[in-house]
């Protein structure tokens, strides 16, 4: 297939460029680089399978030939990022989206979406599944980046229901892995970071909060699972282990052997206290599951920042 990747050159999209060039796809990666970089590719652009335009997603672009699919991974995805790009962070969900979602129904190409367990908010059911609506703050210190994504899956949908584009929506829960930035302020590169440098690890507010946490190559497999299904979605990918932050920093530190131990800092606003996917459909309706467990995962995660730090 000739598939375009937006947002090809940031910490997933790279690693799903990899995964499409790797069982012989074509991609055309397009990307502005607002949190991606070209390093994140640099070693596909010798590749015949691989194209890269530099081109904002919200402007106008064009992909001449044929497309088979158009998957849609743009946007800020780190709170440190898209805090600091709000509008921007708005502007992709909702233009870029449309834009997008136009280049699939021209091409006739399915159309992936990848959407967030930011959709369900601070959840008050727990694990979140598919049917749960969410709860957001409308107006909250995350409301750009979650009504950006609710948004874009309405959208998807619209596209689905008016023009017949066949849509894959994908919820993606916490993934971490080697080319995540070493500063997007996230909590497992920040954690590893710190612990690598021999300084205490930061936990925001009492570190009771939960998060579930999905190693990349596990990630993609179930992006590609959901590609080449006939499954619509939305479907919750990622790993039902569940972490406190202190949980996840206690391991870090011993992974490390960081003696530097932590420090408390404030809690963002609007923080979601609990995080925890539940994959029953993605089990049953994909055969996918998650196979790589948060110490082998931190363990090559470790290895990938000792290497570029
Ligand atoms: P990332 O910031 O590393 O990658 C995003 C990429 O999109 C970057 O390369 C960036 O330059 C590009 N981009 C942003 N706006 C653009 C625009 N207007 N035009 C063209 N390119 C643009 O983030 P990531 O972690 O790789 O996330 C990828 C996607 O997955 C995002 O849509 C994110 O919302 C979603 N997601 C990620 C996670 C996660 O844990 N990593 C969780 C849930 C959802
Ligand atoms: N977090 C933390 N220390 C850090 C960075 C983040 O304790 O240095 C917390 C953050 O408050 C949140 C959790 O870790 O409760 C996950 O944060 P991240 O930004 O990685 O992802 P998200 O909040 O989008 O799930």
């Amino acid at each position: 297939m000739r598939i375009v990747v937006a947002g090809g050159a940031g910490f997933l999209g790279s690693h799903l460029c990899d995964a499409l060039v790797e069982r012989g796809d074509h991609v055309v990666c397009v990307d502005s680089f607002v949190t991606g970089s070209r390093a994140n590719v640099a070693h596909l652009i010798r590749s015949e399978a691989f194209e890269l335009l530099e081109a904002d997603v919200c402007d106008g672009f064009s992909v001449d030939g044929e497309v088979d699919a158009v998957m849609n991974l743009a946007s800020p995805a780190s709170p440190t990022d898209y805090f600091r790009l709000p509008i921007e962070t708005l502007d992709v969900g909702s233009v870029g989206t449309r834009n997008l979602l136009e280049l699939a129904r021209t091409a006739d190409a399915r159309f992936f979406m990848a959407s967030t367990s930011e959709v369900y908010g601070d959840p008050t059911v727990h694990p979140q599944t598919e049917e749960y609506w969410g709860h957001v703050n409308p107006i909250g210190a995350r409301s750009m980046y979650d009504e950006a994504k609710r948004f874009s899956e309405a959208l998807t949908f619209a596209y689905h229901r008016t023009h017949g584009v066949p849509i894959r929506v994908v919820r993606i829960f916490n993934t971490y892995g080697p080319r995540m930035q070493a500063d997007d302020g996230r909590v497992v590169s920040n954690f590893i970071t710190q612990a690598l440098r021999g300084e205490p690890l930061t936990i925001y507010g009492d570190g009771s909060q939960t998060r579930s946490f999905c190693y990349v190559d596990d990630e993609i497999a179930g992006f590609l699972a959901l590609l080449d299904s006939d499954e619509i979605g939305p479907i919750n990918i990622g790993n039902p282990g569940e972490f406190t932050m202190l949980e996840l920093a206690d391991i870090v530190n011993e992974l490390t052997a960081n003696t530097a131990g932590v420090v408390h800092r404030p809690l963002p606003s609007d923080d979601p206290r609990q995080r925890c996917p539940d994959i029953t459909r993605a089990v049953e309706v994909l055969g996918w599951t998650p196979h790589v467990d948060l110490r082998a995962g931190l363990e090559r995660t470790i290895a990938h920042f000792a290497s570029v730090l």
